[in-house]
């Protein structure tokens, strides 16, 4: 058996020590006679995993007591609906704060359910940058405002903790995507009254969807909202409303032992700033690759970047690939390349990239 460095953005590179613990456990999960996948999800040993998880999880985050965790299904994409129709109440309106695809397409889903305002935008200037706080303008009366705190596609990571406290707005709930992001730093739950996103990214297999929010947001959902994404029948169900993802539950509880194995989330935070370090430092250095994000917005976790020479593309994904580095095709929206270096991509997967790209600058440049 041979593993790649898998740059992929989603579904993306999980720790090899979890995938072996799987791999061990898939025909009978610690004496059940039974993998995790056949189990009923009332059991007392499923019971057990998913109450580890939401256990583990609230200590890595800091979750605090009055913010319930869900799991749910449907991915983010399916949240940018279930979310207005949970938190719009009586109010007719949200304001999004647009700084690039993913929060474009949140933005266009919710304008099904409500008036969407837009507080700022990032677009004028490619998607490459986070407006500042002082420079939001929210709407008189919204439900919420949404942020997509790490943009995927275009790389692009929130400086700073959205605080609307600071623009004098605090009774208004901030909720973010943070697919591509969560547990990769540090982050107050606090200020937020909803955090979401799909597993795939850094959690787990494609078909959970984590989302964190404040009690007082639950039981506001519009009457057309399906009962199975209404939050406060999931909250009150303990995520077991309809039978919940599983397995992927199963393989998220030890990706979060994992992650404590690794120190938590302020050990992880410090290799990720690591990593982003290596590759961004090669890239300013290099005259034949380059960065066109904002530095100060510059993802840790999403690393889009550009051959000087386009016209040789093709040529440095084909050798990358038969070098061991797969999946660095940027997203057809952006274009070039990108490198996604989650929890689970060491630091040894980013030097080996950073290798990569030194040789080939040297034999083309
Ligand atoms: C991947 C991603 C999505 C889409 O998630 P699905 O699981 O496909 O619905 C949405 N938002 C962000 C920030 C993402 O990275």
């Amino acid at each position: 058996m041979s593993r790649v460095w898998n740059f992929s953005a989603g579904p993306a590179a999980l720790p090899e020590e979890v995938l072996k613990q799987a791999a061990e456990e898939m025909l009978d999960w610690q004496g059940a006679g039974m993998g995790v996948m056949e189990m009923s999800h009332r059991g007392k040993e499923f019971t057990s995993i998913a109450e580890a998880a939401e256990a583990d999880l609230r200590e890595l985050m800091a979750v605090p007591d009055n913010y319930r965790i869900l799991f749910m299904q449907g991915g983010a994409i399916a949240e940018n609906a279930i979310i207005p129709m949970n938190l719009l109440g009586q109010h007719d309106s949200a304001d999004y704060v647009v700084t690039g695809a993913w929060s474009a397409k949140s933005l266009k889903e919710a304008r099904r359910y409500c008036k969407a305002h837009v507080a700022a935008s990032a677009e004028a200037g490619g998607f490459t940058s986070v407006p500042a706080m002082t420079e939001w303008s929210l709407s008189d009366d919204p439900a919420y405002l949404f942020t997509c705190t790490n943009e995927t596609i275009g790389g692009v990571e929130y400086p700073f903790e959205p605080d609307l406290a600071a623009i004098g707005r605090a009774e208004v709930p901030v909720v973010a995507d943070v697919s591509s992001h969560i547990l990769s730093r540090a982050m107050d739950v606090s200020k937020y009254g909803l955090l979401f996103g799909g597993a795939q990214k850094n959690i787990g297999p494609a078909g959970l969807t984590i989302v964190i929010v404040r009690e007082d947001l639950l039981g506001r959902s519009v009457p057309a909202c399906p009962t199975a994404f209404d939050y406060k029948t999931v909250a009150d169900n303990g995520s077991m409303y309809n039978t919940p993802p599983t397995y992927g539950i199963y393989i998220a509880g030890l990706v979060f032992q994992w992650l404590k194995r690794q120190g938590g989330v302020a050990a992880i935070e410090a290799q990720n700033i690591a990593k982003a370090k290596l590759l961004y430092d090669y890239l300013d250095a290099s005259d034949f690759y380059a960065s066109k994000v904002d530095p100060a917005c510059r993802s840790r976790m999403n690393v889009p970047f550009f051959l000087a020479d386009e016209s040789l593309n093709e040529v440095f994904l084909a050798e990358s690939k038969a070098a061991g580095l797969v999946q660095l095709k940027g997203h057809k929206s952006v274009g070039g390349m990108r490198a996604s270096i989650y929890n689970a991509m060491p630091l040894a997967g980013v030097q080996a990239l950073v290798d990569f790209m030194r040789d080939f600058a040297a034999r083309k440049g």
